[in-house]
């Protein structure tokens, strides 16, 4: 990225105040609540950052095209898209997310699994009623809102069934500084749930998931104090949306490098959202990546070389959230986990 590019990215950042509270869901009283010191990270709205991201590239890049299968070439690999065009280069780099349909043809036995969760999250404009209504608190620094099972159901259960609500204010402070489009200040948050409140049954789950996120929300905090419910009741429902937790395994299984398909991002580690460390983990595999290829050229040893590297910190950051997990919805260790099997639509030729 180029120094202005890095300027610009630095003018469309919201605020990170420095601090974290804990909250009592049912009572809206402080669990715990401190200061942070040291280095201060970068708080991005997402959209605005792929726009940072794509400045420049815009002529060298199409939306809308669905990945349906890659043929390895002698010196090239092709990509065939659902509408049938195709489009040929040296390296294929599958960034497709967790359920990567190019994982699932290029590492066929790659396995996944269901950490037991379910994950909400949506955006609640910061408007003057939402400022009548919530807790003060929750608009200082970044907030966990916790709640658990009454005692019965957590025998029953064996587990205390943690639902975690994380939410943090976005405001863009250098609007003027920048001729990026901005949004609105708002607050950007996400429940962490275990999947059981949604329903005893495969059935169940399934049938409540495929609700309107709303109104699973609103389901989840029916007895938080009205300070905290008024982010559920007051949020945006075109921004909202609900999601099943995958995860893949702390070590990276082996395979062979090919100097024709890498994969990175959540493609090859996807983690549940506990440990905050996603992005920045298909981050760092970008920028690790594009080194190795910058100075070794398109090669096994350099994809090689970045492989090796990325299963170091993978396996830290899929640790990280496996104990957020545990912490945050009650997610099980790894050997308890669910297999989830993905079926590839195609193949490679
Ligand atoms: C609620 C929530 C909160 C999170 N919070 C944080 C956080 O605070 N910090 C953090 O670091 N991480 C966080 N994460 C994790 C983070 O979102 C992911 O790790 C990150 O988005 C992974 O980036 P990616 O580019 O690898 O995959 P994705 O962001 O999933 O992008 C994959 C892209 O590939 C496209 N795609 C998929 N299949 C195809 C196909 N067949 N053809 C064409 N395109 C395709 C998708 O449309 C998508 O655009 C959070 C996740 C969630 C769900």
């Amino acid at each position: 990225m180029s120094l202005e590019l890095w300027k610009e990215f630095e003018n469309c950042c919201a605020v990170t105040v420095m601090g974290e509270s804990t909250i009592n869901a049912l009572s809206a009283t402080l669990i715990s609540s401190r200061a942070l010191r040291g280095i201060r990270p970068y708080t991005v709205d997402r959209s605005v950052l792929r726009k940072v991201l794509v400045k420049g590239l815009e002529d060298k890049i199409q939306f809308g095209k669905k990945f349906s299968k890659y043929t390895i070439n002698p010196d090239s690999v092709t990509i065939t898209f659902e509408d049938g065009t195709e489009s040929s280069g040296t390296l294929l780099v599958g960034a497709d997310g967790g359920r990567s349909q190019i994982r699932q043809i290029f590492l066929p036995d790659f396995k996944t699994v269901d950490p037991e969760g379910i994950c909400i999250f949506g955006k609640t404009p910061i408007t003057d009623e939402l400022k009548k209504r919530i807790l003060p608190k929750a608009l200082q620094w970044f907030v966990v809102v916790r709640d658990t099972a009454p005692v019965i159901q957590q025998v029953i259960w064996g587990s205390e069934l943690p639902v975690s609500m994380f939410v943090e204010k976005m405001s863009f402070p250098n609007r003027s500084l920048t001729e990026m489009e901005l949004p609105e200040d708002y607050l950007y948050w996400s429940m962490l749930l275990p999947t059981k409140l949604l329903g005893m049954t495969e059935d169940a789950v399934t049938a409540s998931i495929n609700r309107p996120s709303t109104e699973i929300g609103l389901d989840i905090t029916c007895e938080w104090d009205p300070s905290l419910k008024c982010i559920i009741e007051l949020q945006d429902p075109s921004q909202g949306a609900a999601i099943r937790i995958i995860s893949g395994p702390p070590m990276l299984p082996e395979w062979e490098t090919s100097d024709r398909v890498a994969l990175i991002g959540d493609a090859i580690h996807v983690m549940a959202p506990s440990g905050g460390v996603g992005v920045a983990t298909a981050l760092k595999d970008a920028s690790i990546l594009s080194d190795k290829l910058a100075q070794g050229g398109i090669s096994k040893s350099s994809i090689g070389a970045y492989e090796s590297e990325m299963r170091i910190y993978a396996e830290a950051s899929i640790r990280r959230s496996f104990a957020g997990g545990k912490l945050f919805f009650g997610q099980p260790p790894f050997d308890q986990c669910k297999e989830v099997s993905f079926k590839a639509t195609s193949g490679e030729e």
